[in-house]
């Protein structure tokens, strides 16, 4: 079964303080035993407890995917790679770097992953903007984010199909085009419809509109995550309609242990308790 299910759909400090939506990111099982991977990506706060809540064999997880830094995305990165053996690392590069490593001077940053965890990693890939990794029959692309500090979002594709994870960020032109041919797209959206923040961070309601109608080829889903007290306090339910209404595409939001059946979205025949 290729499955996703979200260990927490919270976003940003507050929320993650509060925990009033879990802070765990994303679990996934793709492929068959022979070829496929069972992994988490960003796991923040609490997405081992949430794992094990959700009665997910985290043992059989086999690594873990750092789309940057941020502490609501990687805290329990170390946790993981702690439990696991030999585990797989994706990391955007300044998780698992430090400044001298990178020969970089001025971007004030600390490595997420610490360098124990680090050393217990079976194989490290730190990746930038168009990184490629390839894993039992399973292709990892970042694609860069404009967020505080570097960060990567990440495209997931098969033979059968293309998952697209936007990550923290706001809109960039062109953005959407690296997505193009996603089946699936997962977008973390803190800001609600008609709302201009002071600091543009993150993507808003109104980015992600402009974002889905770029795209040449719509996603048959998308899923909105990463949520701030400010889109909770601003209606899930109202925010994906009106996304949904301006694109014609399917948009839902994520519920904490909610899981996508992949399969059954490429096929069309998921129903509205599938979602
Ligand atoms: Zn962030």
């Amino acid at each position: 079964m290729n499955r996703i299910v979200f260990l927490g759909t919270g976003g940003g400090r507050h929320m993650m303080f509060s925990q009033l939506r879990k802070t765990g990111g994303m679990y996934f099982e793709l492929g068959d035993d022979k070829n496929g991977l069972k992994f988490v990506m960003d796991p923040g706060p609490g997405s081992l407890v949430n794992a094990r809540s959700a009665k997910l064999k985290a043992e059989g997880v086999e690594g873990v995917v750092l789309s940057h830094h941020h502490i609501d995305h990687s805290t329990d990165a170390n946790v993981w790679l702690d439990g696991l053996e030999k585990p797989f690392l994706i990391a955007e590069e300044h998780c698992v770097m430090d400044k001298a490593e990178l020969g970089e001077k001025d971007y004030d940053y600390y490595p997420c992953v610490s360098p124990y965890q680090r050393k217990r990693v079976g194989k490290l890939h730190a990746v930038r903007d168009r990184g490629v990794v390839k894993m039992k029959g399973i292709r990892f692309e970042a694609v860069k984010s404009e967020h505080y500090g570097p960060t990567v979002g990440f495209i997931i594709s098969t033979d059968k199909f293309r998952i697209g994870c936007t990550s923290d960020g706001r809109h960039y032109p062109g953005q959407e085009s690296r997505y193009e041919g996603c089946n699936i797209l997962i977008m973390n959206v803190l800001v609600p419809k008609g709302v201009e923040p002071e600091e543009k961070k993150h993507m808003s309601v109104d980015e992600a509109i402009k974002f889905i109608r770029g795209m040449k080829k719509k996603p048959k889903l998308v899923i909105l995550q990463h949520f701030s007290l400010w889109m909770l306090r601003a209606n899930l339910w109202k925010q994906e309609k009106i996304m949904k209404d301006a694109t014609g595409v399917q948009v839902i939001h994520a519920d904490d242990f909610m899981q996508v059946d992949i399969d059954k979205i490429l096929s069309g025949n998921a129903t509205q308790d599938d979602l």
